[in-house]
């Protein structure tokens, strides 16, 4: 595969932007190699400089869950820009954009827009700390919720493959209150809170942990984390900037049946503008400004194209719950066909997953949380993305990155990367395929 224009390009991207990029993970440093520099994509496919296409598995990291610039979201685009890109004050967009997303989740009973998952959390957490007037948060190992200073502790994705567990430039002052537990261990965040039983102001959890390959929730775990909280006065916040419309209309809230008090969002809502959301009940989001206490504001947020492309995209997937069939039944092809491939070779590999999202691990051992994880040979794991790439086919540059399936991808397409990860199985693990019984 020629890729001149990507190396050219990188070049002189790693001149002018920290690793030439504007997204660490995005400048392939856990597997090496060139990030390839997208010219433009259309429904399942990424199209480099270099003219190369690739079936793309990364959506953006989740907002093209219907493959990317389906016709009518582009429609959408182009008549809003009509009438301006911004004007700093209230819409009837933002008006349309909270009914709809109240009426798909309708514990969201009111809603504050922002522009990224990061604000979004950062400002549901303030919020929580607000309404309880208590300081301290349980987030969980190998859970990612954006960079704010005091989320970056055990958080996940690409902070874990930097192998950078924090970060420097964040004082200690601003991570004191942050605890960590371990994702499905119940134990671990009860001994929080009988260690600090009145200071806990709320327990933050991707309710699909997506941000360490895709670690499910055990039986019960949402439901313990509900219990704990409303025992001690803590809220919980689902953190569902990935699943938040993705696992199905109203997301992991409606999918596991567990009502958090506050749900972050972000990828999705926005159809791949930059927006974030933070809502959840009333009584709480009334402590927001200028209505309460809690400050949070944001000159773009709201921000008309945004909300229309956004509000164009949801709109569709209420209307459409067979989307959801289609990326599940996709995926469940994907996954088997992996399982398949790892039992045929014997290979020491866990495939995990639910919905569109999945996650192959170079780990025999079951992934349950960051610990197992981590046990994944992130080696093997490079090998494979930059054979899966060079034959087409576009993943996360990272073990730790959900694989992300579309409405647009075909049958087709997960057959020829299966067929694909058939042939780097046979090559790497082909001498273990005697040892099968
Ligand atoms: C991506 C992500 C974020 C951060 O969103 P940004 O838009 O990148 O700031 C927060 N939480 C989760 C679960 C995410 O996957």
């Amino acid at each position: 595969m020629e890729i001149k224009q990507s190396k050219r390009l990188f070049s002189l991207a790693k001149d002018l932007m920290p690793g030439g990029v504007n997204s660490p993970v995005r400048a392939f440093q856990s597997v090496g190699g060139t990030p390839r520099f997208i010219h433009h994509a259309k429904a399942q496919y990424l199209y480099d400089e270099d003219g190369n296409s690739y079936i793309d598995y990364i959506g953006s990291w989740g907002p093209m869950i219907l493959g990317h610039n389906p016709d009518f979201v582009l429609d959408a685009v182009r008549d809003q820009l009509q009438y301006g890109l911004s004007y700093g004050a209230a819409t009837a967009l933002e008006v349309d954009m909270a009914k709809l997303i109240s009426e798909m989740v309708p514990c969201v009973e009111m809603i504050r827009m922002v522009n990224s998952g990061t604000e979004a959390v950062m400002s549901a957490v303030r919020a929580a700390r607000g309404f309880t007037s208590r300081d301290k948060i349980v987030k969980f190992e190998g859970c990612y919720h954006g960079h704010a200073d005091a989320m970056l502790v055990k958080a996940g994705s690409g902070v874990m493959t930097a192998g950078i567990p924090d970060s420097s430039g964040v004082p200690q002052g601003c991570t004191a209150d942050t605890l960590s537990a371990v994702y499905n261990d119940l134990d671990s965040v009860q001994r929080l809170f009988e260690e600090y039983p009145q200071d806990i102001a709320c327990v933050i959890v991707e309710p699909v942990a997506a941000n360490m390959g895709v670690v499910l929730p055990k039986e019960g775990f949402l439901q313990g984390l509900r219990q704990i909280c409303d025992k001690y006065g803590a809220l919980l916040i689902f953190d569902e900037v990935i699943t938040g419309f993705r696992l199905q209309s109203d997301g992991a809230i409606g999918y596991f049946g567990i009502k958090p008090d506050l749900v972050t969002y972000g990828k999705i809502i926005g159809g791949g503008m930059p927006v974030g959301a933070y809502g959840g009940r009333g009584d709480i989001m009334r402590m927001v400004a200028p209505l309460g206490s809690v400050y949070q504001a944001g000159t773009l947020s709201g921000n008309p194209v945004a909300m229309r492309a956004g509000i164009t995209q949801l709109r569709y997937l209420k209307e459409h719950p067979e989307v959801y069939t289609q990326v599940e039944l996709l995926s469940d092809r994907l996954r088997d066909g992996l399982k398949e491939i790892v039992h045929k070779y014997n290979a020491p590999c866990t495939v995990n997953g639910i919905g569109s999202l999945s996650c192959l691990y170079f780990t025999s051992e079951p992934v349950t949380d960051y610990t197992s994880a981590k046990t994944s040979d992130v080696e093997r794991f490079s090998s494979y993305f930059h054979y899966m790439l060079d034959n087409g086919n576009y993943f996360g540059p990272s073990q730790f990155e959900a694989v992300f399936v579309s409405n647009a991808h075909t049958l087709k397409d997960i057959d020829k990367t299966l067929s694909d990860a058939g042939d780097y199985f046979a090559l790497t693990f082909g001498q273990n395929k005697a040892n099968v019984i």
